[in-house]
């Protein structure tokens, strides 16, 4: 059978408004989605990221076919889906399409071998911008050219006044940009309080056929499908948006950094993997959220802490992924190569914050920004793990972990591989900040204000560790250096002591 264009969909493009789509004829072109088994693999995909990935994929074919578009839909069980470049050149062979289009690849990796497979096969490749985003890569590189150091703050104003959310004017609503100052509440001894469940997405035919598939393709791989609820329609994604506008937004603000065992989604909105499979788009999330505050149902600080994540963050990582790759994924400003922890894959260890998030982590695929940053995040960077393995880390558990999002989160902000670039200071912090910010430490056998002999929290004797091994990096950082002259404080004797603890923690975290 041949077709005119091939029109490619990869799994995260399952937007039904993109552009590539306006260009089909519905009989002279033909759609190609591809389920690739070497894709939850090469990075072992945690099952339930792979479920949400093939459960999507397959509701969003459904739905193309119901619009009369041609699709080839290679499913993981054929031989075909051994791996992508497989399955793209042998329908290429098969088809001797004209033309390829599809819109552009979120992963630079993934865009070089789609373009090698049509080199290789003869067929010119026409890409079409990923209109989802509100900025597209050229407006970020103009943005970027000539600046000398790249600052999110900066970054968020120019997009709120370009597309003109939160604004009165040329001021922003309520006279400032930044609520961060409100939006740092801990929950107190009383803990969360009830907060209302989001809806269950009960599996329907299509997604319990995927469940069963991913166990029985992928059985080794981390995480669980035991508790799988998240939507993989966009009818499903609108509907948890709503939900969180209604439900959580009007207190996401003020505890969008709070921790709380048996809390997963406490105020978040679990959103991130619908944004990234595109079945929703941000501009409605955004207008969404400015809608509540419009009509007094959420505070400025609430919609404001979200309109920043979604508007500024989200957009803002991106651009810098496009233009920092491919060099971007060997960063290791800091030197840092001890392996990872072993329990970072099974959450068995007597550090009761680590554990409580990774567990979490295994069981649905999922953590919230603090847990992912402050938790697994800052130790790994503490510890002097090696960026690239805490990367692969991050790509492999969380429901939402796309590469473009993913490493300049982990890379830059969690790690500081990239020197500042994306972040300017690196976010260590003691075992305090935990105790402050969660109920972890209760449960604890440390104590997370000691920082040496027995009970001495592990965080607390590598902050002070990470502290001096770096301090003629930091001492006279602009931003930094008020938090490293806290060094000063402690003496030649406790210094060693601390140092000597580290040691033997990164020796007993490399054998386990
Ligand atoms: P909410 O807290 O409700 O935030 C709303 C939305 O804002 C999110 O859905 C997301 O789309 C966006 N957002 C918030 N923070 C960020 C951020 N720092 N960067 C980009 N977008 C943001 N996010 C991913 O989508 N995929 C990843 O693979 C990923 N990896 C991360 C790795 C590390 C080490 C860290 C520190 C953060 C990572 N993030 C990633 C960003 C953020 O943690 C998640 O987007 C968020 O926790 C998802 O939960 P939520 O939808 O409930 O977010
Ligand atoms: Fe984590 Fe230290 Fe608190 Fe224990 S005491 S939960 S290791 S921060």
């Amino acid at each position: 059978m041949s077709c005119r264009n091939l029109v490619l969909i990869l799994g995260d493009q399952l937007d039904r408004r993109a552009s590539v789509l306006d260009t089909c004829d519905k009989q002279a072109d033909l759609l190609l989605m591809i389920e690739s088994r070497h894709d939850s693999q090469r990075i072992p995909s945690h099952k339930a990221r792979t479920a949400l990935f093939l459960a999507a994929m397959r509701h969003h074919a459904e739905w193309l076919r119901s619009q009369g578009f041609r699709l080839e839909y290679i499913t993981v069980d054929t031989p075909l889906a051994k791996d992508f470049q497989t399955a793209l050149a042998e329908t290429l062979r098969r088809h001797q399409p004209t033309e390829v289009r599809m819109t552009e690849a979120g992963e630079f990796g993934v865009q070089q071998t789609i373009n090698e497979a049509c080199a290789k096969a003869g067929v010119p490749v026409q890409i079409f911008a990923d209109d989802h985003f509100l900025f597209s890569r050229e407006e970020f590189a103009d943005w970027r050219a000539g600046r000398k150091t790249l600052v999110m703050e900066t970054f968020y104003r120019h997009m709120r006044k370009r597309y003109d959310i939160l604004m009165d004017g040329s001021k922003p609503v309520g006279g400032k940009w930044n609520l961060d100052d409100k939006n740092r509440a801990s929950f107190g001894r009383k803990g969360p309080g009830l907060i209302p469940a989001p809806p269950p997405f009960a599996p329907d035919k299509i997604t319990a056929q995927t469940l069963r598939d991913v166990d029985k393709h992928f059985p080794n791989n981390p995480g669980s499908l035991d508790t799988f609820a998240w939507p993989v329609t966009r009818e499903q994604a609108l509907h948890m948006l709503d939900d969180f506008v209604e439900q959580r937004l009007p207190a996401f603000g003020p505890f969008q950094d709070a921790m709380w065992t048996d809390h997963v989604l406490l105020h978040h909105s679990g959103l991130s993997a619908a944004l990234n499979l595109k079945l929703l788009d941000p501009r409605e999330v955004i207008q969404k959220a400015v809608a509540a505050y419009d009509a007094n149902k959420a505070p400025l600080s609430s919609v404001e802490g979200f309109v920043r994540q979604v508007l500024g963050w989200r957009e803002y990582v991106r651009g810098v992924y496009w233009s920092e790759m491919p060099d971007y994924l060997e960063l290791n400003a800091l030197q840092a190569n001890q392996p990872l922890p072993g329990f970072y894959w099974h959450g068995d260890t007597d550090m009761h914050c680590l554990r409580v998030v990774i567990e979490q982590t295994l069981a649905t695929g999922y953590a919230h920004h603090i847990q992912r940053l402050m938790v697994t995040g800052v130790f790994a960077m503490l510890l002097g793990v090696r960026p690239q393995e805490i990367h692969t880390w991050y790509l492999s558990v969380y429901i939402d972990a796309v590469e473009w999002v993913e490493a300049p989160n982990t890379l830059g902000m969690s790690q500081y591989a990239d020197n500042g670039l994306l972040g300017s200071k690196p976010y260590a912090a003691s075992g305090r900040y935990i105790q402050r910010m969660s109920n972890y430490c209760e449960a604890c056998r440390y104590q997370p204000g000691e920082r040496t002999g027995e009970n001495a929290c592990p965080f607390t004797v590598l902050y002070w560790d990470f502290l001096m091994r770096h301090d003629e990096r930091f001492a006279k950082h602009p931003r930094a250096a008020m938090q490293w002259r806290m060094l000063q404080r402690i003496d030649h004797a406790e210094r060693a002591t601390i140092n000597q603890q580290a040691e033997e923690l990164r020796k007993q975290f490399a054998a386990s």
